[in-house]
């Protein structure tokens, strides 16, 4: 496969926007190629010159924690941003099509319509599992991508493993295997099937067990010509500088983060086992994520009981697959605490 061919036809021949920083790279001490404020900027820590556009030092120290080179590695204004380009470098509006299984995370089809490419539904199965026969039947010569949400949002479960491989080996187009809630799962990731399969974009995220959603910080790991693409039609400054510095500086603070999983998947046992033994609950799915969903009895009027009481959860009621569901994400000990009586009284 040759993931250049894959490649929208305008994006073929491209020519990115060359920034005052790719033109100059080597050591120099007055910087006026690029218009910036020379004088400095009004906070306490200088903002004035443009950020890396590569991302080095912060790729640098991802890479030793995810052990991804920093070649095979891109960061994006959140993994939206990379769902987002993945779309615009790799799919003809009008004449191409993704695939998509729902129930699931909504942005991939928010993307799709933004960029007028054909949405092809393939639902899970009951058991929110694959439907391989169904997404085979899908797939034609004009199908550039099929997205994987493993662990899957809102349903919480990982995907088998086999089904992605069947797909990842049979699959002529990306495979995009979104890993926003892997830190929680049992499952391990697909980080180390890069070296086999050139077509296989990994998405993660600071958002979710990093703590760190109002940065705005997603990770796509993938085969060099597809990151090689993804860094040709980025902004050229999609990660701004306090952003790099900070996540750098979370990144030397991994322990907590790991503390905070384990918390998580802890209470995610307990809020599970808490939750059936309340009457209203009719069904607790299991979760590899930090969230479950729940089957209740009358999900709008709990969930505007609860609205009532200042807790705020995710309504799915009305989403296929999972009517009269809510999604719970696992709060602080107290916060859970709080949920369950508030349920029990219901
Ligand atoms: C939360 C979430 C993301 C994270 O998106 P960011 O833009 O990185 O905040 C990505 N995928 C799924 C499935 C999610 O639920």
């Amino acid at each position: 496969m040759n993931i250049k061919d894959l490649q929208r036809e305008n994006i073929k021949t491209l020519k990115p926007y060359s920034t005052a920083r790719d033109e100059f790279k080597g050591q120099a001490s007055v910087f006026l190629d690029a218009n910036e404020n020379s004088y400095g900027s009004p906070l306490p820590a200088n903002y004035n010159r443009y950020p890396d556009p590569l991302q080095l030092d912060l790729k640098d120290a991802i890479s030793k924690i995810k052990g991804v080179p920093i070649e095979n590695t891109f960061l994006g204004n959140g993994s939206d941003e990379a769902i987002d380009l993945l779309f615009r470098a790799f799919c003809n509006p009008g004449k191409d099509n993704v695939i998509i299984l729902p129930p699931t995370y909504g942005m991939y089809e928010v993307s799709a319509n933004i960029n007028d490419i054909e949405l092809r539904k393939v639902d899970l199965l009951p058991n929110f599992q694959l439907d391989l026969e169904k997404i085979a039947e899908a797939i034609d010569a004009n199908t550039k991508m099929i997205f994987i949400c493993s662990p899957n949002n809102p349903t919480g479960n990982s995907i088998n493993r086999t089904d992605i491989e069947t797909i990842l080996a049979n699959f002529k187009g990306l495979v995009v295997i979104d890993e926003a809630y892997i830190n929680f799962a049992k499952q391990k990731t697909f980080i180390q099937e890069l070296i086999e399969y050139a077509n296989l974009v990994i998405l993660q995220t600071f958002s979710k067990a990093w703590g760190l959603a109002a940065l705005r910080l997603g990770m796509a790991f993938s085969s060099v010509p597809v990151i090689d693409i993804l860094n040709k039609v980025k902004p050229p400054y999609n990660i701004n500088q306090a952003t790099q510095d900070l996540a750098l500086a979370a990144l030397s603070n991994i322990q907590q983060v790991n503390e905070w999983i384990k918390s998580t998947v802890t209470e995610r046992a307990r809020l599970t086992a808490e939750l059936e033994k309340i009457s209203i609950v009719k069904k607790v799915y299991p979760s590899d994520a930090n969230f479950i969903l729940v089957a209740v009895t009358d999900a709008l009027n709990i969930y505007n009981a609860l609205v009532n009481e200042g807790i705020i959860v995710r309504d799915r009621s009305k989403v296929s697959l999972c009517e009269g569901c809510l999604r719970i994400t696992i709060g602080t000990i107290d916060e859970n605490n709080q949920l369950l009586t508030v349920l029990a009284k219901i």
